[in-house]
């Protein structure tokens, strides 16, 4: 049962409202309001802002279509975790700060008609660190997909696993990847978009598991920061290696969308790529079960008479 939140204000009042965002890649001065029009794209470079979840939602789903699922789930402070303040402090003000319970949202909607379930992240909430909730809501989100045969849709934006959580984060890493192998001997499709950035423990399970892996353009995709993967192999890197294009022209990632096209891309490939029949379980399955097994051997050994009144 969902928890009760007092009615929060929306990011626009939580930070006061700038007019103008500068773009980081071309210095043009961008109207806010014009900014959203458009995506949150900069219309003179190409530049691609970061996306709140609800508007990637609004990007990606027919209108209206999308149905929220687990919005109540929220971390639980398991270790006690205290840095500069304490973690629920941090959670709280992120809550405050951005409208969500967690850094990723979740649930199902339809995209050109066709159902998907689908979970996107948001880096405004704590850097979109994925701690339980965010591991859980994947996890889920691949559950509903299998059990619902529909295909998958992960829009990942994360700085990597939550330190606050400590190994309880990184457990989340094995838990998605185990659902997500499930989704995939089933043959149902799963589509990950990485968006910016995608690193850490985010980039290490899910967000590169895809059947088909999109990014958007120039978005920072890698394990460990720059700085960190040159000293550990002590060589200097060639420049942009971890960004979208430098990963497409290596084979690491199968196309770069720009965010315009992205709903048109996913709709195309959705059209490709069907869920397969749900396996039909024959009758007196071979597979060894012990219980299965004894019974049939008590048939086998026990006379019908007396199985019948073992029964009566
Ligand atoms: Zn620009």
């Amino acid at each position: 049962m969902p928890i009760k939140l007092p009615s929060f204000r929306p990011r626009k009042d939580a930070y006061p409202p700038d007019l103008w965002t500068k773009c980081p890649s071309c210095s043009e001065m961008l109207f806010n309001k014009q900014l959203d029009k458009v995506d949150r794209v900069c219309p003179t470079c190409g530049h691609h802002f970061r996306l709140s979840a609800a508007a990637r939602l609004e990007l990606l789903l027919d209108e209206h279509s999308f149905a929220e699922r687990d919005p109540g789930l929220q971390s639980l402070d398991p270790l006690g975790f205290v840095d500069q303040k304490p973690y629920p402090d941090r959670i709280a003000a992120a809550q405050l700060a951005t409208g969500m319970r967690d850094a990723a949202v979740r649930g199902t909607g339809r995209i050109d008609g066709r159902d998907v379930a689908i979970c996107v992240m948001d880096f405004g909430f704590m850097g979109g660190s994925m701690g339980a909730v965010v591991g859980e809501k994947v996890t889920r989100a691949a559950e509903d997909a299998l059990a619902e045969r529909v295909p998958l849709i992960i829009v990942s934006a994360s700085g990597g696993a939550r330190m606050q959580e400590g190994t309880l984060a990184l457990m989340q890493l094995a838990k998605t990847c185990a659902a997500l192998e499930r989704l995939r001997a089933s043959r149902v499709p799963y589509i990950s978009v990485m968006s910016d950035p995608t690193t850490g423990g985010v980039f290490a399970s899910y967000a590169v598991l895809g059947d088909v892996n999109l990014a958007e353009p120039n978005a920072l995709i890698g394990f460990a920061g720059a700085r960190v993967a040159a000293g550990t192999i002590a060589q200097e890197l060639p420049p942009g290696f971890q960004r979208s294009e430098f990963l497409f022209e290596h084979g690491f990632i199968d196309r770069v969308v720009h965010r315009r096209d992205l709903r048109k891309e996913i709709g195309a490939l959705l059209r490709f790529m069907r869920p397969a029949e749900a396996p039909q379980v024959p009758e007196g399955r071979p597979g060894f079960s012990p219980i299965g097994f004894l019974s049939s051997l008590a048939e086998k050994v026990v006379p019908d008479e007396l199985t019948e009144v073992g029964r009566g």
